[in-house]
């Protein structure tokens, strides 16, 4: 089957039936022959064949002809100790990667008859599978890089007056109870955003060295903090504050429109699906709106494959860090 054909439809014809959902993920995460988990060996295993009818044997069951370890094709991945069928757990890859905004835990939960507790699960496990590696490849060309705050809710209605017998400085801050995110976005190309507890010079460079090549031409707005962090980079701004949004310069459109494009997509996916994120889970939640704004110009089948493609080798950090719900 082609990528591009993998939909809702397909994905409920063809793979509701356990073997046929097993087989199609060996398909995905073994294009070249098994691959053994314990010794790493690829294309040198055999089934395990079930001797007799009622055997205990489980189905899917693989050794390894070099280390003699038996596996199946989820062992060591964010499928491994789970009891959802695996045709639950395509649909949910499915649904998560084609829902623009995201798709909660409830609405996951009513759509794939499992429990609540279950349906928050396979979505955080999917989002770890959704997550990628900043240092594969570092961003290059135009970089737009800005901060955005998201989350937290106003304790009471605020305004810039002060009210009476007030302090100035007892009003809540803008941002107050509200996570920083800072995103770095290749023009044209991939997103990388990261929590940070607070927005600094010192935070930012970081980030900058991490993920941006030196060659890049770097676009912020005027923040001072930003100017700061990137001293030594071609940087430009854009000075939001006198109204000024795009200009070009020497053949390059000066915007962060792209960034702040993104940003709305990531907003009203937290304000509007998920309403509350925990500030310790708020990464995971990055992961899963830059994996799809990088895998944004293929389709939803092509997407569902390769966040499944990516399941391997994921399992031991998800426990160190999706232990508790809150
Ligand atoms: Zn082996």
């Amino acid at each position: 089957m082609e990528p591009n054909e993998l939909n809702l439809i397909e994905l409920a014809a063809h793979f509701s039936d356990e073997d046929k959902a097993r087989e199609f993920l060996e398909q995905q995460c073994w294009p070249e022959g098994p691959i053994c988990p314990h010794c790493g060996e690829l294309d040198n295993a055999f089934r395990v064949i079930p001797r007799k009818v009622g055997s205990k044997t489980r189905k899917g069951l693989w050794k390894c002809a070099g280390c003699r370890e038996q596996f199946t094709v989820t062992v060591g991945t964010i499928f491994a100790d789970s009891h959802i069928p695996l045709s639950k757990w395509l649909l949910a890859f499915h649904l998560l990667c084609s829902s623009k905004k995201g798709i909660s835990a409830h609405q996951l939960h009513r759509m794939l008859k499992v429990t609540y507790r279950s349906a928050w699960f396979m979505a955080h496990r999917i989002r770890y599978a959704m997550s990628q590696e900043p240092l594969s490849l570092k961003l290059q060309g135009v970089i737009e890089i800005d901060e955005t705050y998201v989350g937290g809710k106003r304790r009471f209605h605020q305004t810039n007056a002060v009210k009476p017998g007030q302090r100035a400085q007892d009003r809540l801050a803008p941002f107050a109870g509200k996570q920083a995110v800072v995103s770095v976005l290749q023009r044209g190309g991939r997103v990388q955003s990261k929590h940070v507890d607070r927005v600094t010079a010192e935070n930012l460079r970081s980030i900058v060295a991490q993920n941006v090549t030196t060659g890049a031409h770097i676009i912020t707005d005027s923040s001072t903090v930003l100017q700061g962090a990137l001293m030594g980079h071609k940087h430009d701004q854009v000075n939001h504050r006198d109204k000024e949004y795009v200009r070009y310069e020497d053949g390059v459109c000066i915007t962060t429109n792209a960034i702040e494009g993104y940003f709305s997509i990531l907003k009203r996916g937290i304000n509007g699906v998920y309403h509350q994120v925990g500030k310790q889970h708020l990464h995971r939640y990055l992961s899963e709106f830059d994996f799809r704004y990088n895998a944004r110009k293929v389709t939803d089948g092509e997407r569902t494959l390769q966040a499944i493609k990516q399941t391997g080798g994921k399992r031991l950090m998800l426990r160190d860090s999706i232990g508790t719900r809150n």
